[in-house]
């Protein structure tokens, strides 16, 4: 009894880590799903928490959909996207009867659900959790932040694409971190040029540099930039993995 429970909640879980961006569609569950399976590939037990109530991505870039979401005696068993169990993950996406299905739902009952994802799913023994956010700063967020105030948030990563439109709403997402006290560990600028899959040549179709001058501008790390790349857009759409899949392009490198 005493070893079930402590597999659920996160209190076996080392580091929690959120995934915001500031618009929808910069690529922020992309990164949220090839940060860990390059955690899984580098040896560690990952774990995805998805907090996209309304647009849940993970399932389908995993390639889980519809699995069952079932009890044990220490909580909901976490759906596994490996053989070996190493990649646990929860979705409102495995709940839904039908992957269709609009979730209109207000406030009080996502916080509800969020508050059960956090504390009722038997996460187990984990080296990383990483949570895909909605985008923008919504009650989604509040209900992560205060449901993983009692266990730790170790910071927060941001994903923007290089537009000014896009950095533009990552800055108030540096703002909501300043005031909610969640350590900021670094910008990803994504769709950061444009990989040609004939010629493999890489041209800037939005502009680049937008997420690495804000990371200077805000004193936050840059961490790095991912090209809009149609590998990474067909391995997503099959949900197939990428890094297995393409260990030789150029994406590759940037995402390991
Ligand atoms: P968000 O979570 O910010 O709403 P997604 O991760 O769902 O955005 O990405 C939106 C779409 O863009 C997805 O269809 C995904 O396949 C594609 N995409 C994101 N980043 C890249 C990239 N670097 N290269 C190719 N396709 C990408």
């Amino acid at each position: 009894m005493e070893e079930n429970s402590d597999r659920t909640g996160l209190s076996q879980v080392r580091r929690v880590i959120l995934v915001l961006s500031g618009k929808g569609g910069v690529g922020k569950s992309t990164i949220t799903t090839e940060l860990a399976l390059a955690f899984l590939h580098a040896g560690k037990k990952v774990g995805i928490l998805d907090v996209d109530l309304c647009g849940p991505s993970i399932p389908r870039m995993l390639r889980v959909c519809r699995p069952d979401v079932h009890q044990c005696d220490s909580g909901w068993v976490p759906v596994y996207a490996d053989a070996q169990q190493n990649l646990a993950l929860m979705s409102i996406g495995f709940l839904l009867e039908h992957p269709d299905e609009a979730v209109v739902w207000r406030g009080p009952k996502k916080t509800a659900l969020i508050g059960q994802f956090v504390s009722d799913v038997a996460w187990g023994e984990l080296d990383i959790l990483l949570v895909d956010t909605p985008p923008g700063t919504s009650d989604e967020h509040l209900a992560v932040l205060e449901n993983l105030r009692k266990h730790r948030v170790d910071g927060a990563v941001l994903v923007t694409t290089p537009q000014a439109v896009s950095t533009g709403d990552v800055r108030r997402e540096i703002t909501f971190c300043k005031k909610l006290g969640v350590r900021i560990l670094g910008l990803i600028e994504n769709m950061s040029g444009f990989v040609c899959p004939h010629c493999s040549e890489c041209s800037n179709i939005f502009s680049k540099g937008g997420g690495e001058e804000l990371a200077k501008l805000t004193g936050s790390e840059f961490l790095g930039s991912v090209p809009l790349d149609p590998q990474l857009t067909q391995s997503l759409e099959e949900g197939t993995d990428f890094l297995q899949a393409f260990p030789e392009s150029a994406t590759f490198s940037s995402i390991n």
